[in-house]
């Protein structure tokens, strides 16, 4: 078999929760990376905007500045050189916010920060000499430039035309130069994005599920590439993520996919049934697997979210860092309505309330072999209950898994009454630890809450699996074998009850960065290192007890129970981002003001561990 073939690019549709479609889940890394554009002509001719400037009495002092792996701040850029930063800052302002929404739009096709003998560049790709001008205008990058001038800079911008062949050739240098660390700013999300994603033919408006044709979706560009791709056994770029994945021995989306499709659609059937140019006939080929993500909508504000993830967040998102926020459509702004409350202006997530989309899936539900639903909070979204009734009515349910992502901090009589006529319910419960850790984490969650509703589904009736997905960050760090302890005191019958799962199904936290387990301190990581092991031998004798399981089974059990720490204890250990924790402190300082929350009461063992490092007011 292929190793790079995944059976999602023939028969899976996907959907972001803003509702642009995508290859699938895993394609979350960049702002790009595997979105279905339509097709588009392919411009003769491309424009650079460069910018070049050199500190002239050292310049070797502004490119070391620049070429920082962790710059995250634009004065980082220019740290330690002698210059009167405070009065190029306004200029800067709302720079970034141009950026992202140039780049989201495809306005900006690429930006590169990079050095050159003395002088270090950047360079913005576009594909209309108007954008090009409009994007110099309005970046105030010619005053900035003037003012640079005064404090000992060379500083010149000049915009360059390309044929299409030498802006790849351009592109295929930067990715070069990344790819090898040679001369390039790395840490750039812009840059990262479109020196791996690129590709000059697919740049044309996304396909968004609200209005879309979803088969002409199918056959967009980008999945033909994939196919192709992939029956070539080359790693396509959209796959970013499983490749990396695979690159370090972990059991990618992928490979599960593959065993959970084999006996429907396998590599042999991908051959047959993709034509030389990648496309599919839709009709031959039926989606049998929706991934879908509806909107924002919930009815939680978890500290690792944001706005784009939770409509409670509008108005502590005003409150925290203003009105205005990136999402990968662009640039969202917040306006109160007639009760003072904060909304966006307009709505990206409600497209699941567009019945387009609807009817397009109701015309495929004989051939629908599993639903896997996320928000938002899914069990809110009153659309989809409506289409699980059509599917009961019409006598389809029955061949139908529905997966689930969920709070579980409401699960309606409603979901219950429709859960019994399908196949199989999975349920995926971001559950992120015990006690009023997971009320302070997932706020205004409640424990007794949730621990009522494990129970209710751990004794369902029916075909339930059921599994316990924490989200790791810094605030669980210490939790994490408490939590595990927990899940096997409680003898669960049906919760993680495989008997090769680990008692709990975590996922690091990726972002935001201020939360991550990175940023502990060393003496801090140590610490939380050490109590793992403490807890290994309650966890072993807790494993060792159970009764339905022989001696090997637990002994399996026992070991991945343990490599999970470890490897959670590696994670934490193989990077030191400790430079974040004053930002970290800060803003989870400035949340606990806004919601009446403290750390200290919430969290005391990290609270303690971590005290030290809280910045004197
Ligand atoms: S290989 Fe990975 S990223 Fe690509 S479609 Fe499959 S699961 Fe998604």
């Amino acid at each position: 078999m292929s190793s790079t073939f995944c059976p999602m690019p023939w028969i899976t549709q996907s959907t972001r929760n803003n509702g642009d479609i995508r290859v699938c889940c895993q394609a979350n890394v960049g702002y790009d990376q595997g979105l279905a554009r339509k097709e588009t002509t392919i411009p003769d001719t491309y424009y650079i905007v460069e910018w070049n400037r050199c500190y002239v009495p050292d310049p070797a002092k502004l490119i070391s500045a620049t070429l920082q792996e962790n710059n995250r701040f634009l004065d980082d850029y220019y740290q330690g050189l002698d210059l009167a930063f405070d009065k190029i800052w306004p200029h800067f302002k709302g720079h970034s916010a141009l950026l992202k929404s140039l780049s989201v739009n495809k306005t900006i096709l690429m930006r590169v920060v990079y050095s050159d003998n003395n002088d270090v560049i950047t360079s913005m790709l576009f594909k209309d000499i108007e954008d090009a001008n409009q994007y110099i205008a309005n970046s105030n990058l010619e005053q900035i430039s003037n003012l640079l001038k005064e404090e000992n800079f060379r500083s010149t911008i000049d915009t360059i035309k390309l044929s299409a062949d030498d802006t790849n050739a351009w592109v295929n240098d930067k990715r070069h130069r990344q790819l090898n660390n040679l001369n390039i700013v790395k840490e750039n999300k812009i840059n990262l994005d479109y020196i791996d994603y690129w590709d000059i033919r697919n740049v044309g408006e996304v396909y968004n599920a609200k209005d879309a044709n979803l088969d002409e979706a199918r056959n967009c560009p980008m999945l033909k590439q994939v196919r192709l791709d992939m029956l070539d056994n080359k790693w396509p770029l959209a796959c970013k993520r499983c490749e990396d994945e695979e690159a370090a021995g972990i059991r990618s989306r992928m490979q599960y996919e593959r065993e959970r499709w084999d006996k429907l659609f396998d590599v042999e059937q991908a051959h047959k049934n993709t034509k030389a140019d990648g496309s599919i006939n839709t009709d031959k080929l039926p989606v049998v697997f929706y991934d879908l993500r509806f909107g924002n909508l919930c009815n939680l504000k978890c500290r690792m979210c944001g706005p784009t993830d939770s409509s409670q967040w509008y108005d502590e998102q005003v409150k925290m860092f203003g009105n205005t926020y990136q999402d990968t459509q662009g640039i969202v702004e917040l306006v109160q309505d007639e009760k003072g409350r904060y909304k966006p202006k307009i709505d990206l997530y409600n497209w699941y309330e567009n019945s387009a989309f609807w009817e397009q899936l109701e015309a495929n539900i004989t051939d629908i072999r599993h639903l896997y639903l996320v928000g938002g909070e899914p069990l809110m979204i009153d659309q989809h209950y409506e289409f699980l009734q059509k599917c009961i009515d019409r006598n389809e349910s029955h061949h139908i898994t529905l997966e689930y992502n969920t709070n579980i901090t409401n699960i309606p009589e409603r979901a219950w009454n429709i859960w019994k006529y399908f196949e199989k319910i999975e349920i995926g419960a971001s559950v992120d630890g015990v006690g009023k850790i997971v009320e302070y984490i997932r706020h205004p969650a409640k424990w007794r809450i949730l621990e009522r509703n494990m129970r209710r589904l751990d004794d369902a009736e029916g075909n339930f699996k059921m599994w316990l997905a924490p989200t790791i960050g810094i605030l669980n760090s210490r939790h994490l074998p408490d939590m595990i302890i927990w899940v096997l005191e409680q003898n669960f019958k049906l919760i993680n009850a495989q008997s090769w799962k680990p008692p709990i199904t975590p996922h690091p936290l990726h972002h935001p960065k201020w939360l991550n387990i990175k940023i502990l301190p060393p003496e801090a990581k140590k610490e939380i290192t050490e109590y793992y092991e403490i807890c290994k031998p309650r966890i072993r004798e807790l494993i060792f007890s159970q009764t339905d399981k022989g001696p090997e089974k637990k002994e399996e059990l026992y070991s991945k129970t343990i490599a999970l720490l470890d490897n959670y204890a590696i994670f934490m250990n193989n990077d030191d981002w400790s430079e974040l924790l004053p930002k970290f402190w800060e803003l989870n300082t400035k949340l606990d003001n806004i919601r009446g929350e403290s750390l200290e009461n919430a969290v005391p063992e990290l609270y303690n561990l971590i005290k030290y490092s809280k910045p004197e007011k």
